[in-house]
C-alpha cells in the first residue's frame, strides 16, 4: 500500500497543498496548523487547548533517513517493553499505526489506555485533546506524551474557555440563571425532575478546560459515536443544549431526533448573543457553536453525485462532522467505528465511497481487496494536524523515554481535570456502547470500562 507521504512525494498526485510534501518541523513554529485542509486557521492567541510551545525535534532526527527512523523506534519500542503503550489514531500515518498498540478513535484510544494501568507511559500518536483526555482518565503515575505538541485540532481551538465562558453570561441574562453556579454531581439527583435552562455538551474534540466547563455546570461529553445517547440524557435534564464545538455534529444528531432546524439557531461568538436575537434564543433547542472541522467539511453533495455517476450502486458513508446537506444525501452516516464496520461487513465486490480522513479510507482500501474503496474528495488531504506526528517524533519521545527522559508530557491541571472527568463519566455512564479499541500489534482487547480516575 502507498502511504500519503509518499503519494505526496509523486509529483504527478493532485493534493490540496504541495507543502504537505515539506517535513513537518518547518512548520512547528508557525502561528497556523501548517499545509493542508486547515492551513487557514490560525491558532488562537490566548487559547489554552492550543500548543504549549512549538516542536523541538532535535536536528538529529530531522536529518534521518526513515529507515533510520524505523529501526530506531522499533529497537527503543522493544527495550521498553510492557512500560510503554502506544495508540494510534484513525487518521494516523501509515508509518506510525505500524507501531501502535491499539488503534481506534479518541474515545476507544482512551479506554484502550486503561487496559494497560501497568504501562509506565501512554504514548498518543494523536492530537492534544486526546492526549489530555487520556491523562485525566489515566492512574496518577502514568505518564502520557504527545510526540510533537504542535499536534493541535483546529476544530477543537475553535471554541476556548473565555469565548464558552463569555457565551455563557450573555445566556445567562436571556434565560435568567446565575452564570457562575456549580451544579455538583449530586445536582440531578437532589433535584429529581428538575430541569437546567441550558445543559452544555461539548464533543469530545475540546480542550479539558472545556469539559472541565461542562463538568462545573451540569454538563457532559460525547463522542461522534453516541452522541444521540448524550442529546437524550441532556433534554431528560435541560430545556434546551448549548453544544460545542462542531455545529455539524450537534445539527446532524439533532435532526435526527427531530429537533427543527428553526430550533437549532448558530452562536457566533464574535457577535453579541451569538448573532441570535433573544427571542429566538427563548425558542432554542439546540444552540450551535459556529465550529467545523476542516478536513470533513471538504465533502460535497457534488462529490456524492459524481461518485453515484461514476459507479452506479456505490454504497456513501460519512462522517457526521460533514455538512448537513452531505450527511442526507449518503447512504450512511456515523463514526470512524461505524465506517469501519460499514466496510467490514459489505458484500465482496462492493463499491463504497467514503468521506472521511484519507488516511483510513486508503487503510480500509488496503484491508478489503475484495472492495472497491475510495475517498469521495478526488485530492489528496489529511488532517493537517494529525499528520505532525512523523516518525521522527516518534523516534525521539521513545528513545528519550528508554534513556529515563519524558519529553512532550501532557498535564492537565489537577482541578481541571477533577471537573473534566465528572464530564466524562456523566458520558460513560450514559453510554451504553463499550469501549472497543481495535488491538493492533498486541492481542489484548480493550473493554468496556471506566478506568481508575485520579
Ligand atoms: S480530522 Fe478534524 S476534528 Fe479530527 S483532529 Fe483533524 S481537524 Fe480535528
Amino acid at each position: 500500500m502507498t502511504s500519503i507521504a509518499q503519494l505526496l512525494d509523486a509529483p504527478v498526485t493532485p493534493a490540496c497543498d504541495p507543502g504537505l510534501a515539506t517535513p513537518t518541523w518547518d512548520f512547528d513554529a508557525l502561528p497556523t496548523y501548517g499545509p493542508g485542509a486547515s492551513v487557514a486557521d490560525v491558532v488562537p492567541a490566548a487559547t489554552t487547548n492550543a500548543r504549549s510551545r512549538p516542536g523541538q525535534l532535535p536536528i538529529a532526527y530531522q536529518r534521518m533517513t526513515n529507515d533510520e527512523l524505523h529501526a530506531r523506534i522499533a529497537a527503543a519500542k522493544a527495550s521498553l517493553g510492557d512500560r510503554v503503550v502506544i495508540l494510534g489514531h484513525y487518521y494516523q500515518r501509515d508509518e506510525i499505526v505500524a507501531y501502535a498498540d491499539f488503534v481506534g478513535d479518541s474515545f476507544q484510544l482512551a479506554g484502550a489506555a486503561l487496559t494497560r494501568p501497568d504501562a509506565e507511559a501512554i504514548v498518543f500518536c494523536g492530537v492534544h485533546f486526546m492526549a489530555e483526555t487520556a491523562d485525566i482518565l489515566a492512574r496518577e503515575e502514568q505518564t502520557v506524551i504527545l510526540p510533537n505538541l504542535a499536534a493541535g485540532c483546529s476544530m477543537a481551538d475553535m471554541a476556548d474557555e473565555d469565548s464558552v465562558e463569555a457565551a455563557w453570561a450573555e445566556l445567562a441574562q436571556v434565560y435568567r440563571f446565575d452564570p457562575d453556579e456549580t451544579v455538583g454531581p449530586d445536582w440531578f439527583e437532589r433535584h429529581p425532575g428538575g430541569k437546567l435552562p441550558v445543559v452544555p455538551v461539548t464533543y469530545m474534540n475540546s480542550s479539558a478546560a472545556l469539559k472541565a466547563f461542562c463538568g462545573r455546570h451540569g454538563g457532559i461529553v460525547c463522542t461522534s459515536s453516541n452522541a444521540r445517547t448524550v442529546l437524550e440524557w441532556a433534554f431528560a435534564r435541560g430545556e434546551r443544549v448549548l453544544f460545542f464545538p462542531d455545529q455539524h455534529l450537534g445539527r446532524n444528531t439533532a435532526k435526527a431526533m427531530g429537533v427543527p432546524l428553526a430550533a437549532m439557531p448558530m452562536w457566533n461568538p464574535r457577535k453579541p448573543l451569538g448573532g441570535n436575537d433573544a427571542e429566538a434564543l427563548r425558542d432554542a433547542r439546540v444552540i450551535l457553536w459556529h465550529g467545523f472541522c476542516s478536513v470533513h467539511k471538504r465533502f460535497t453533495t457534488a462529490q456524492i453525485a459524481a461518485a453515484r455517476e461514476a459507479h452506479p450502486g456505490v454504497q456513501v458513508v460519512v462522517h457526521p462532522e460533514c455538512p448537513m446537506a452531505v450527511v442526507d444525501a449518503a447512504d450512511a452516516a456515523g463514526s470512524t467505528e461505524l465506517i469501519r464496520q460499514f466496510v467490514a461487513d459489505a458484500e465482496p465486490g462492493s463499491t463504497i465511497a467514503i468521506g472521511t480522513e484519507i488516511n483510513m479510507v486508503n487503510r480500509l482500501a488496503a484491508q478489503h481487496p475484495d472492495k472497491t474503496i475510495f475517498c469521495l474528495d478526488p485530492v489528496v488531504c489529511p488532517c493537517s494536524t494529525m499528520y505532525r506526528i512523523h516518525p521522527g517524533y516518534l523516534a525521539w519521545t521513545l528513545e528519550s523515554l528508554a534513556a529515563g527522559e519524558v519529553v512532550n508530557e501532557i498535564q492537565v491541571d489537577p482541578d481541571v481535570a477533577r471537573h473534566a472527568r465528572t464530564a466524562l463519566e456523566r458520558m460513560l455512564a450514559a453510554a451504553p456502547k463499550p469501549l472497543t479499541g481495535t488491538p493492533s500489534t498486541s492481542t489484548t482487547s480493550t473493554s468496556s470500562t471506566t478506568g481508575g480516575p485520579r
